[in-house]
């Protein structure tokens, strides 16, 4: 297993981190988990291309975890992934069937594009000489809408997930777990406040993929402090239930702003956890 950083950023526009999305690469299948703002490009900048993706798995429907949806989509299309054996799966919180709808449907947002794609003859040639064939089908990526608590099975991996507390009752959200046929596993916490189910998912993980909005060194309104746990409270708790390794990220521009709390903040985690802390960063590679 092979996570592969894309996105560590959050909503706010930033330089360095793009919104959330992260590859996974398992079993020789590629699995993208959540795909926020810039996490193409990023996905690109890592050396893939959108065609290569097999699977996009979201955790929530925020902005940020899945602005790049259309891109990813339109692109895998376009530049070949979708034949007449492999279609693009994706599996999320609902209303993402209608999301996809709204933008690839008959009457959606790229109908327009997708008509003139299909059907302008120059368009047609460009597709022919690529190795396509005519009539071009539109995208057709195979939607899943799942509850929390889903278990799913791919060629090598097996995924378990549950309800975590963060954006209800507006937004599903979830933390997924993935694991390998060798016994490997990474638990992603999507955005999430402490709770036990979250605890019971990422129980001996080897690897726990945290988000991290809030640290040990600020105030916050009560709402968010509940909501948003920091490093310390994070690290206590992959401490409580055995995790090998503990990465954060989803930073907010104002943590990278400051002197050195990027670093503090890690201390912070790392004196909790007793363990291996990474703060994650766009195009970063952890191996599991
Ligand atoms: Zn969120």
């Amino acid at each position: 297993m092979r996570l592969t950083c894309l996105g560590t950023g959050s909503p706010e526009s930033h330089a360095e981190r793009a919104s959330s999305g992260y590859l996974l690469e398992v079993a020789g299948q590629r699995l993208l988990l959540d795909c926020g703002g810039g996490v193409v490009s990023r996905l690109i900048e890592a050396g893939f291309r959108p065609a290569d993706v097999d699977h996009v798995l979201f955790s929530h429907l925020h902005s940020d975890h899945m602005m790049d949806y259309a891109r990813l989509v339109h692109a895998h299309w376009d530049e070949g992934g979708q034949t007449e054996e492999r279609v693009l799966q994706v599996t999320g919180p609902a209303p993402i069937a209608t999301i996809t709808q709204r933008l690839f449907g008959d009457q959606g947002a790229f109908a327009f594009d997708l008509t003139a794609r299909c059907e302008l003859q120059g368009s047609k040639d460009v597709w022919v000489a690529r190795g396509g064939q005519l009539p071009r089908p539109w995208p057709k990526p195979q939607v899943q809408e799942v509850q929390p608590g889903i278990k799913l099975e791919g060629p090598g991996w097996r995924l378990t997930s549950c309800s975590v507390p963060h954006a209800q009752p507006h937004l599903t959200c979830m933390a997924l777990r993935l694991e390998s046929d060798d016994g490997k596993s990474l638990v992603y916490s999507g955005d999430a406040a402490l709770c036990p189910e979250l605890e019971a998912l990422a129980e001996g993980a080897d690897l726990l993929l945290h988000w991290c909005y809030r640290h040990d060194e600020e105030d916050a309104p009560a709402f968010i402090r509940r909501m948003s746990p920091t490093p310390s409270e994070i690290g206590a708790m992959a401490k409580r239930i055995g995790v090998r390794h503990l990465a954060l990220t989803h930073f907010r521009s104002a943590v990278d702003e400051a002197d050195g709390l990027l670093q503090r903040m890690r201390s912070a985690g790392q004196a909790a956890f007793g363990g291996p802390v990474t703060m994650a960063s766009d195009l970063l590679a952890i191996d599991i």
